[in-house]
């Protein structure tokens, strides 16, 4: 069997959604097909938690009435004979949001959150799986919240593998016997009391690395919207190109220093197994795209990954004692209770550097609860470049005159934090 991912640029119009159901069709047969949110539904959802949570109910109503309506009209658009069963599950999902909506927000943010955000997944892989029976596929839809257990740490919950593995191997086994296709959603499951959870966005990836894991799968294909793999992102460096193939190492290595190729998760699943990952283009599936697997590549071209808005925080203990263990562990914990995470950092004798993403609520936060045991001072308008396989000429241009507040160099990567002009 095989595991393929597409993203919410593969259904984000009927045109898209046609297409991405070609591709499933000249594949089908042993296929588990994971989907995610269509296009920005997963930001539009976002809002909705958002105002619901600022007890502003009719706005979050207001902002989920057109969601509830986008999905209504591209089912209307698509479907013929099963219409009226789309509708009716459309409407179970809305109503589940909703009703939970009728309430004060009483718990925290992040579990609102994933009861509302899930329903995207939910919708559009609803919509899809009907799509495929109408073309005459024989194809099944599963709830992924009934196979993926997780814990409670809502908006980044971790999945329980033991309790998944058994209900992905014994259910889903059966069902691709049964089925050539099997449609589920990528990035939600449902904690032991049955309450949704989301896995941190862009987390399909990572629920179709889990998948082919534990279901032996021959290989996963990822389906994006460009042709293969970059060494940079287009639309930041004209001169980008695509890379046949590149090893897991190399590409959990990209994905850590924050390249958008891949969710970082998604890689040790299928190392693990041994299970090769391509990325594929849905525009033009007869392009080659980018194989990932084991086999270490020689002579890569530089690879380039840009973040910009990001803030560099300096942590100093008060009374000179060394920033060791005890203190680090402290500084670890306030980064993990803030589901904050620095991309580079640099220990001094008595101070830790650490450069993060600016979330100006998260990093106000980390700032206010370190300040208990630290000095702490910030430096705001930073990007962090960072190069795998550089050249120093690489460095100097893609510097660009800009003054450099902090540099990691090692044998195969430099990461440099920058001033942003
Ligand atoms: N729909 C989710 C997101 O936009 C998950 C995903 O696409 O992987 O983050
Ligand atoms: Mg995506």
């Amino acid at each position: 069997m095989k595991v393929y991912k597409f993203g919410g640029a593969s259904i984000n119009s009927k045109e898209r959604i046609v297409n991405t159901a070609q591709i499933i069709k000249n594949n089908a047969g042993g296929l588990m097909v994971i989907i995610s949110a269509m296009g920005k539904t997963t930001n539009a959802l976002e809002k909705v938690a958002e105002a619901f949570f600022a007890n502003d109910r009719d706005l979050a109503l207001n902002l989920f009435f057109q969601i509830k309506q986008e999905h209504l009209s591209l089912a209307e658009e698509l479907l013929t004979n099963k219409l009226p069963e789309a509708k009716d599950q459309l409407i179970n999902f809305f109503t589940e949001a909703e009703w939970l909506m009728h309430d004060e927000p009483l718990k925290s943010f992040d579990f609102y959150y994933d009861q509302i955000v899930c329903t995207g997944e939910l919708m559009s892989t609803f919509i899809m799986s009907l799509y495929l029976q109408e073309l005459n596929i024989n194809c099944c839809w599963i709830d992924v919240r009934d196979f993926i257990r997780t814990d409670n740490n809502f908006r980044n919950a971790n999945i329980d593998l033991e309790f998944t593995k058994e209900r992905i191997f014994n259910k889903v086994t059966d069902l691709l016997k049964q089925f050539d296709v099997v449609v589920t959603q990528g990035f939600i499951g449902a904690t032991a009391d049955n309450e949704s959870t989301t896995l941190g966005r862009e987390g399909s990836d990572y629920t179709a690395a889990v998948f082919a894991n534990l279901l032996n799968s021959e290989s996963v294909t990822i389906w994006k919207d460009v042709d293969a793999v970059m060494n940079a992102d287009p639309r930041l460096h004209r001169d980008a190109i695509t890379i046949p193939a590149l090893s897991y190492h190399e590409v959990i290595e990209m994905a850590y220093y924050g390249a958008q190729v891949i969710h970082p998760k998604t890689i040790k699943p299928l190392q693990n197994k041994n299970i090769p990952l391509f990325v594929k283009s849905f525009l033009n599936p007869s392009l080659p795209g980018t194989v990932i697997s084991e086999k270490e590549t020689k002579s890569l071209p530089p690879i380039i990954v840009q973040k910009s808005n990001q803030v560099l925080i300096n942590f100093q203990s008060k009374d000179f004692s060394f920033v060791d263990d005890n203190p680090m562990i402290q500084l670890r914990e306030i980064f993990a209770q803030n589901k904050t995470h620095p991309h580079l950092s640099q220990h001094t004798a008595i101070s830790l550097l650490c450069c993060f993403d600016n979330y100006p609520k998260k990093i106000d936060k980390v700032i206010t609860e370190s300040e208990v045991h630290f000095i702490v001072s910030i430096k705001r308008n930073l990007s962090l470049l960072t190069i795998r396989h550089y050249t120093e000429s690489m460095i100097e241009k893609l510097r660009g005159g800009r003054v450099i507040v902090m540099e990691q160099r090692a044998p195969i990567t430099i990461q440099m934090v920058l001033e942003e002009k």
